[in-house]
Formats: structure tokens, C-alpha cells, sequence
């Protein structure tokens, strides 16, 4: 039986008493009412890459892999594309790309399936995929029938969404994404890919190029996935950005429709004293590339990589009393 290890992008995790990879809806439904008839707590993956799993481990699991897309052309209103939930994020991104259908391009490069992306709203370079929904197609473990979830109802926020906040009530089947058309990007709202592009805030280039330039800044901080980089190895960013009624001093913050500030969770790790690459051991350590990861150097344990986040979650209290909250999901195991 293939180990959670191998089906997520940290790399640790244990045996699944039973592995269903369902590839149409059907297929996932079923899975979904057996266990839920059975009474037995069943993990739904995707990609695995927002997953610590604990090497104990040891339930059902069921990988969602039901893949493709559709563009409704009746729609005049941009392109109406609806995609399968187990569809892979980054392809989905680069015919998008390819068709000029704006507005995800600068999420290029982001591990995992379609279908997770509304649970934690993915973001990047200033992005996040609730601005393209339109709405999310999802089985309802509760009432036992399909919801169509648009996406004023979906409750986005900031790495978080009713998906999140109730994790064992729906399983997302697809999303449809509402996406303007054109040749250009969507204006730059990130200043490091302003700087990178030597562009403004605001401006706009060509989409390819975007997601060329988006790729080539994950890649050199190991957020882009690949076999051969260690430090692409992880969840991508371990901690959240933590929300603060007044940042420390000198902390890169961004003020909040609330009136409080969102501050740098990488800028307070490395103040605290964690430099990239700091480990307690050689088996897991933050990426050398950037302090947000916590990575997999080849032979970890789920508790390892538990150990050293609550290090650095602790270093962090101390040093700021500010308490760090993890962003993947964690399963069989907790922060303290
Ligand atoms: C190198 C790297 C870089 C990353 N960069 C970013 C980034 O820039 N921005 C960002 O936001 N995230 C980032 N991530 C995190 C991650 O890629 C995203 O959260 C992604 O959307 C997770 O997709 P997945 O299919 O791998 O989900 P999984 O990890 O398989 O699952 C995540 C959660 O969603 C649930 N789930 C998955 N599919 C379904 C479904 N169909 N229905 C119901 N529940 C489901 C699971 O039960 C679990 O709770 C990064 C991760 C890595 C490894």
C-alpha cells in the first residue's frame, strides 16, 4: 500500500488502512458514502502538498483524480470554465495562460488540485483565487446532495474560506471560474514582481510572460515543486502571516480592512534567530531559501517536522509574543 509519504509533497506520513482514487464524481461520492455510512474518518487528498501527516497515520484515505474542463461559450461574459476538482492547479493556470483567460496567472506554479484551491483561498503575488470563482460544485456529507456554493456564500478570507472552517461537511467536486479575457495580465499588485518586471504597481504585461517571471522567482526561493530541490520538499509556507493590532517595529505589515496589520511570518522567524537552513537536526530543516518552509532533507518524521515548527513557533512567542498559526492542515499530529 503507497504511503502517505509518497502522496504528499512533505513527504512523511504513514500506511492508509485503504487507498481509493476515484476519477469521476461517482467515483468520489461512493467513496465518500461508504465511509460516511461506515462511520469511519476518512482523509481526502489532492495534490498532499498543504498536508503534515503523522507517521501513525493509518485510515482510509481518498485521493481525489477526476481531471479536465469545460468553457461555456454561451456565457459572453469572459470565459466560464469549469474544471474537475482533482484537475492539476498549474496546468489549469497555464492554458489559461495559452487561451488568454486572465486572472490566475500570477498563482503559476502553486502544487496541488483545482479542487483545493478554494479551501484555503491559494494566494501569491498578490492573487488569491476567490477573485476568479464564480462558484464551487461540492457533495455535502450532511444533507447527502450536491450544493452549488457561489462565491459570495463561500466565506473568503485571508488563507481560509467555509471549506476550511468546516472541513468534514463538503467534498469539492468542481470549481468554476469566471476569468475576463485578453493578452495582458492583470495589473501588478505585488511590488516584487513589479521590481523583477522593472514595471509599476498596476501595470500590465503579457500573461505568458508573467507566469514565466512567477515561476522563475518560486523556483529561486524552492516554492516551485522539484524531485531534485530539497527545499521545495514542504507545504510551501508553513505558518500564516499572523494578524497583529500593532506590528514590532520595522516588521513588513500590510494593513487590514479591520484596522489591525498583517505582518511578515518570515520576517519574524528570521528576527527571532532562525536563519534559513536552521534545523535541530539534519533531517528536517527551514528551507535555505526561504524561513517560511519547514522541508524535508530525505529521511524525516512527521514528528520531527512537528518539533521543529513548534521551536520555531515558540522562538517567535518569546521573542514577539506573537503566536504563529500553521497553514497547512495537520493530521494525526498538532502544534503545541
Ligand atoms: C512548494 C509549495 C509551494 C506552495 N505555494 C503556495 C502558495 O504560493 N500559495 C498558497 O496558497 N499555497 C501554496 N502551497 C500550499 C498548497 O499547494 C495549496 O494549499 C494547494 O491548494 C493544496 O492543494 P492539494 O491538492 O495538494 O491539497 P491537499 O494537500 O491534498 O489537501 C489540502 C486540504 O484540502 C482538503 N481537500 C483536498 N481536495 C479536496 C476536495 N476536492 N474536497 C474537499 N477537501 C479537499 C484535504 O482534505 C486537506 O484538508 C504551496 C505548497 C508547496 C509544497
Amino acid at each position: 500500500m503507497t504511503a502517505l509519504a509518497e502522496l504528499t509533497t512533505l513527504k512523511v506520513g504513514g500506511t492508509p488502512s485503504v487507498l481509493t482514487i476515484a476519477s469521476t464524481e461517482d467515483e468520489i461520492i461512493e467513496a465518500v458514502q461508504v465511509a460516511d455510512e461506515t462511520g469511519q474518518e476518512l482523509l481526502i487528498i489532492g495534490g498532499g502538498s498543504n498536508l503534515v501527516v503523522s507517521d501513525n497515520f493509518s485510515g482510509p484515505v481518498l485521493k481525489i483524480a477526476s481531471t479536465g474542463f469545460e468553457n461555456d461559450s454561451t456565457v459572453c461574459a469572459g470565459a466560464w470554465v469549469t474544471v474537475q476538482a482533482g484537475h492539476n492547479w498549474d496546468d489549469f493556470v497555464s492554458d489559461c495562460v495559452k487561451n488568454g483567460w486572465l486572472g490566475v496567472e500570477a498563482l503559476s506554479g502553486i502544487p496541488g488540485t483545482v479542487g483545493a484551491t478554494p479551501i484555503q483561498n491559494v494566494g501569491a503575488y498578490g492573487q488569491q483565487v476567490s477573485e476568479t470563482i464564480a462558484q464551487v460544485r461540492a457533495w455535502n456529507r450532511e444533507t447527502k446532495k450536491i450544493d452549488t456554493i457561489f462565491s459570495a456564500n463561500c466565506e473568503f478570507g485571508y488563507r481560509t474560506s467555509i471549506f476550511k472552517r468546516h472541513p468534514n461537511r463538503w467534498v469539492i467536486l468542481s470549481v468554476t471560474f469566471q476569468l475576463p479575457l485578453g493578452e495582458l495580465s492583470s495589473p501588478i499588485k505585488y511590488n516584487e514582481l513589479a521590481v523583477y518586471f522593472d514595471k509599476e504597481i498596476g501595470d500590465r504585461i503579457s500573461a505568458p510572460e508573467l507566469r514565466e517571471g512567477v515561476l522563475e522567482l518560486r523556483a529561486g526561493k524552492g516554492m516551485l515543486l522539484d524531485a531534485q530541490d530539497q527545499d521545495s520538499w514542504s507545504v510551501g509556507s508553513f505558518f500564516m502571516n499572523p494578524r497583529v493590532d500593532t506590528p514590532p517595529a520595522d516588521a513588513p505589515a500590510w494593513p487590514e480592512p479591520d484596522g489591525r496589520y498583517k505582518v511578515s511570518a518570515a520576517w519574524l522567524i528570521e528576527q527571532a534567530g532562525f536563519a534559513k537552513g536552521f534545523g535541530l537536526n539534519d533531517r528536517v530543516t527551514l528551507s535555505t531559501k526561504h524561513t517560511l518552509a519547514i522541508t524535508n532533507r530525505g529521511s524525516a518524521t512527521s514528528s520531527d517536522v512537528i518539533e521543529l515548527a513548534n521551536h520555531v513557533k515558540n522562538g517567535v512567542k518569546e521573542k514577539f509574543g506573537i503566536e504563529l498559526q500553521p497553514e497547512a492542515r495537520l493530521i494525526g499530529c498538532a502544534l503545541s
